[in-house]
């Protein structure tokens, strides 16, 4: 399945895409992943990212669209894939689909998790990333057993840069304006499925691939 994940930053894009890419076998590809790994390998790619990443804004669609298109070419991606935070505004999601196209392929369905900004706010400002294996849990609603370290690998936790409360009223203004309108556009293809992405982890998970199994092939 050829999947894309839409969403309000904080709606639990990256905490659903690691289950439900693992229920469909199929790779997650997470931009904001691969940038915050370069920016910590201090790679150029890095180094071009973090001033937009920093202030919350989008990093420039030359930069994302070019790692994309290498990520999507490798092997494991060519049977499916889940993207989460790609893409993020129309011109990029008019070149996926012109990428997927040259592919002789499609996608098969986009999955919106519906929250509120209040809830989005909770739930950034207690956010916390694996520096090893970037799952993310929360202070409050997902704490790891011992504070600060990854129950899944072992890894310290850290508390992302973006993640302070000017900035991420800086990124939701940005969703709306930029990344929202996403939502006509794919529901105008007739691929566009929403769940209400509050409550339980879990109870969004059966809710998500209950809401994708009729666009399974
Ligand atoms: P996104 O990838 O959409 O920015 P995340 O998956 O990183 O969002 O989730 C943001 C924060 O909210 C994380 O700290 C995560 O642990 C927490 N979270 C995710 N899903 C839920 C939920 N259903 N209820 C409460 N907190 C959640
Ligand atoms: P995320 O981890 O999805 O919240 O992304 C963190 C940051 O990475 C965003 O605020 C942007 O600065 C950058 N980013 C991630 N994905 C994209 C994208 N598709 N286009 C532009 N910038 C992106």
């Amino acid at each position: 399945m050829r999947l894309v994940l839409v969403g309000p930053p904080g709606a639990g894009k990256g905490t659903q895409a690691e289950f439900v890419a693992a229920h469909l076998q199929v790779p997650k590809i997470s931009t904001g992943d691969i940038f915050r790994a370069n920016v910590s390998q201090g790679t150029e790619l890095g180094r071009r990212a973090k001033e937009y990443m920093d202030r919350g804004d989008l990093v420039p669609d030359e930069v994302t669209v070019a790692m994309v298109r290498d990520r999507l070419a490798e092997d494991d991606a060519r049977k499916g894939f889940l993207l989460d935070g790609f893409p993020r505004n129309v011109p990029q999601a008019r070149i996926l689909e012109d990428m997927l196209l040259d592919m002789g392929t499609g996608l098969d369905v986009v999955l919106e998790l519906v929250v509120d900004d209040e809830e989005v706010v909770r739930r950034l400002s207690g956010r916390r990333t694996c520096r090893g294996c970037s799952h993310v849990w929360h202070v409050d609603f997902d704490p790891p057993s011992v504070e600060g370290i990854c129950d899944a690998c072992g890894s310290e936790l850290f508390q992302r840069d973006d993640d302070r409360e000017e900035t991420i009223r800086h990124r939701l203004e940005v969703y709306y304006e930029q990344t929202a309108p996403l939502v006509e556009f794919y529901a105008a293809r007739g691929i566009l499925v929403g769940i209400d992405a509050t409550g339980p982890v879990d109870d969004i998970t059966d809710r998500a691939m209950a809401a994708l199994r009729p666009h399974s092939r």
